[in-house]
């Protein structure tokens, strides 16, 4: 049940305006769609940060994975006293 806002008269539901006092009744408003799609946009902004940062951390791993790599080559080449793969990989380290 609805109640005037000016007088406080029993509104009847679809009724424009108060039949005690003839003020209009005011209608209560929807929430707006535009909203809804302010905060679907505020929520994609962190998800775009976090996969730029799992981007950054992929790339930043890959780089040490095969830096490390490389290490391990030379250790090996070392060890089986191989300098022509340690030449090799030496010339690929410093064209890194
Ligand atoms: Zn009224």
């Amino acid at each position: 049940m609805k109640f005037c806002q000016n007088c406080g008269a029993e509104l009847v539901k679809g009724q424009r305006f108060c039949t005690n006092c003839g003020a209009e009744v005011t209608q209560q408003q929807t929430v707006p769609t535009e909203t809804a799609h302010r905060k679907k946009k505020k929520f994609l902004i962190p998800i775009i940060i976090v996969a730029a940062f799992l981007l950054l951390a992929f790339f930043l791993f890959t780089q040490v994975d095969t830096s490390s790599k490389t290490a391990d080559a030379i250790g090996t080449a070392i060890k089986n006293k191989d300098s022509a793969a340690l030449s090799k990989l030496l010339l690929q380290t410093a064209n890194l």
